[in-house]
């Protein structure tokens, strides 16, 4: 709840609206009802029957040995999970948050919707994500926050929205909207109602393709809107905001990964203010899809490069730690299948 909201919330309960900051500012700091000491005890029993105050509980954690990335395998009141990644970069800490239990946008090379989606996350189990990671953290908090773990953020639209308002309200974490990254395979009016929120996240749009005829042949969203409606969307994108806009590229072995596809690609995105990530495929043996060598990246870099659009390779952390969306969520899910 926002604190207005909290506040008619509690007027309702009977009780004393300026309660409301008091009891916001603790949850955020994730603060169990029963830790709330300014408030009275018949108080916290009450906020204990009717509300939840912990919404995401740690269930596993893995840490790498290769560099500190840990992968968290949160629960959910109803018994469901879903995945979190911590990454420590020398500017702090960035964590990859879930929107939803699954996802149902089909991308043919993501683990996260191969059972389709079961439900929408709430915002205030996206929020518990960002506490739980917290609280695993000595003094540090986390600083960045990108939407890549498992969902189409864009698909649970509301929730996500009340999410990014949450989580930088001043009286609550307090992280920058610029600190944080929402990713998006392409949802094209909601990426246009999305830039009339006017809020200065940056949006990244997971491209992947050079052309249609390609895109098509990894995500289905491409079926539904063309590139350049898409392309479109960012534009409006950038407009409305002024932030340029990130395409996320997956280097795939034989698919999009050659010279040619960067040439094109280059072309598509002549003049735009933008940033190209090219991120090596993380294979997916069971679709036929493979990663590229370190090579292959370096040479539709060095095309991009040439064409003056500006454009990095991605780092891989937690490769041993099924760091990847969804992968851990599956292997849980398999080995608890009888
Ligand atoms: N639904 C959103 C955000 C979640 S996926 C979106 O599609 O953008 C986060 C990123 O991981 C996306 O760019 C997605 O395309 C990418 N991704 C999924 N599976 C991958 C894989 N096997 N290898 C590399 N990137 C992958």
């Amino acid at each position: 709840m926002y604190p207005e909201e909290l506040r008619d919330a509690l007027k309702e309960m009977g009780e004393k609206p300026f309660r409301a900051g008091q009891i916001f500012s603790w949850l955020h700091k994730g603060a169990r009802f029963s830790e709330m000491t300014n408030l009275s005890l018949a108080l916290r029993e009450k906020l204990a029957q009717n509300g939840i105050d912990q919404p995401v509980t740690i269930r596993e954690t893995h840490v790498s040995k290769l560099d500190g990335t840990k992968k968290f395998l949160y629960a959910l009141p109803d018994g469901n999970c879903v995945e979190g990644v911590l990454m420590r970069y020398h500017y702090g800490c960035t964590l990859c948050v879930s929107t939803q239990v699954g996802c149902r946008m089909g991308c043919r090379f993501c683990a996260s919707t191969l059972d389709g989606c079961t439900r929408n996350l709430s915002a205030a189990e996206i929020l518990g994500q960002v506490q739980c990671a917290n609280s695993t953290l000595d003094g540090e908090k986390v600083h960045n926050i990108v939407l890549m773990g498992s969902g189409e953020p864009l698909d649970n639209y509301d929730e996500v929205v009340r999410f990014l308002r949450l989580v930088s309200h001043e009286e609550g974490l307090n992280i920058g909207l610029r600190h944080i990254s929402l990713s998006t395979c392409g949802l094209v009016p909601q990426m246009k109602r999305f830039a009339e929120e006017k809020l200065p996240v940056t949006l990244s749009l997971s491209l992947h393709a050079p052309n249609d005829d390609i895109r098509q042949q990894l995500m289905p969203i491409a079926k539904r809107y063309t590139m350049e409606e898409t392309l479109d969307a960012c534009r409006y994108y950038i407009e409305k905001t002024g932030r340029r806009v990130v395409f996320e590229y997956a280097l795939a072995d034989g698919v999009n990964a050659d010279e040619k596809c960067a040439e094109e690609l280059a072309m598509r995105l002549r003049g735009m203010q933008c940033h190209v990530n090219l991120i090596p495929l993380n294979t997916v043996k069971e679709r036929n899809l493979f990663g590229v060598s370190e090579n292959q990246v370096r040479a539709f870099l060095s095309v991009l490069e040439k064409r003056h659009i500006s454009a990095t390779r991605r780092r891989e952390m937690g490769d041993d730690i099924e760091g990847a969306c969804g992968q851990l969520r599956k292997k849980v899910l398999q080995e608890e299948k009888p």
